[in-house]
């Protein structure tokens, strides 16, 4: 294994998940729902199958019916026009965009700022791209978490080349304000940095709506914006996932791409070419449940002695554990199945400084309510 990649090991992802599939324990640790999509949307993944189309290799960029269901979808909810042809691009996930986009604008040594704690495969992909990780941590202020500005103005030097945000932000919970995305805008025009925006979370807002920061003045040509079918309609397997920026930033992108996966799995594009166009109710519904099910988990966590951070979007919440007299995410996490019965994931891997999460453990509530229920029953119990 190379230098870039051996400080990496194995994602918290899988030895969390292959933990719980050993124990029996209830998996609120990886971030997938326990309920497939809509059955509409996986009937068309099949019918497409089934009618042969997508089993041969899609086009490099995405299928057009998917591209410009994309383009659409970023009207209808945000009033942005991307040309489907030249400002789209279909990619294997989130996960796989961000690669691209890290391979493509990256120099080796350039800086990458990043809000920590943050998502696993961001640190690989700076990485990967012999980028340089700089992370600006978020903390907890009157109960959720926050961007401190001044130490983002601060992270950005001469050799800063791109700026990688994620809100709703995973595994905080935390949704960048307004006033917030409009300083960021502001810094990243004064400063000339491109800025990558992860919103695979975009209708999982609690509170308000989301904000796409490439609607603000002066970003349309400097924002990369990521997002994905695997959380909007609940087919993480699937990993159908897209890059709406403008045309020079996409190619760009779609330079990187080419040479990963050359192009994602067919049928599925056409099944969630159908998703993005599912009507206006089915994303509040979506939203209304998973509101009421951080809602039943937060309540459940407080009574069992976990402290809180409330999530205002994501399907994750972020507690301390301090309260229950533990110090040590990590230990905890691995030890929690035996004790109780449940699986959840510490917040120190997500940090650059392993004791700056070190009692924060994230739990995902997109799980039915009566596993929820079943988990909150265990938790009290916790010895
Ligand atoms: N970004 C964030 C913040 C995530 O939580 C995830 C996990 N779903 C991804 C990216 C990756 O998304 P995908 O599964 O579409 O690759
Ligand atoms: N995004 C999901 C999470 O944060 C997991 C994705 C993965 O397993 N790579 O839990």
């Amino acid at each position: 294994l190379n230098r870039r990649l051996a400080e990496f090991g194995t994602t918290i992802f899988a030895e969390m998940s292959a933990l719980a599939v050993r124990t029996g324990a209830i998996n609120l640790g990886q971030g997938f729902p326990d309920t497939d999509g809509p059955e509409t949307v996986s009937e068309a993944a099949v019918r497409a199958i089934r009618d042969g189309r997508g089993n041969q290799y899609p086009p490099g960029p995405g299928i057009p019916e998917l591209r410009e269901a994309v383009s659409s979808h970023q009207r209808r909810f945000y009033g942005l026009a991307f040309d489907p042809d030249t400002e789209v691009l279909v990619t294997a996930g989130a996960t796989e965009a961000l690669a691209a986009t890290l391979l493509a604008l990256v120099e080796p040594g350039d800086e990458v700022i990043a809000l920590e704690p943050y998502y696993d495969s961001y640190a690989a992909g700076i990485a990967l791209a012999g980028g340089v990780r700089v992370p600006v941590t978020l903390r907890p202020r009157d109960g959720v978490f926050r961007l401190d500005l001044d130490e983002l103005r601060d992270a950005v030097t001469p050799r800063t080349r791109l700026l990688l945000l994620n809100s709703p932000h995973n595994p905080t919970g935390m949704v960048l304000s307004p006033d917030e995305l409009t300083a960021i805008a502001e810094l990243a025009v004064e400063r000339d940095l491109i800025v990558v925006t992860d919103e695979v979370y975009e209708h999982l807002v609690f509170d308000g709506a989301h904000l796409p920061l490439i609607s603000l003045p002066g970003m349309r040509d400097r924002t990369v914006s990521i997002s994905s079918a695997g959380k909007s309609f609940s087919f993480t397997g699937w990993k159908v996932g897209w890059v709406t920026a403008s045309a020079p930033l996409v190619s760009a992108v779609r330079s990187a791409k080419q040479f990963l996966t050359y192009v994602s799995a067919g049928p599925f594009q056409y099944a969630v070419a159908e998703a993005l166009h599912l009507p206006d109710s089915y994303f509040a519904a979506f939203r209304e449940d998973l509101r009421a099910k951080r809602d039943l988990l937060s309540a459940g966590l407080t009574e069992a002695g976990f402290e809180v951070f409330t999530p205002q979007g994501t399907y994750f919440i972020t507690t301390d554990i301090t309260a229950l007299g533990e110090r040590d995410g990590v230990a905890f996490c691995r030890a929690l199945p035996e004790r109780c019965g449940v699986v959840a994931v510490p917040n120190s891997v997500f940090y650059d400084d392993r004791d700056a999460g070190r009692s924060h453990v994230r739990f995902a509530f997109c799980k039915r309510a009566e596993t929820l229920n079943d988990a909150v029953t265990r938790l009290k119990r916790v010895e």
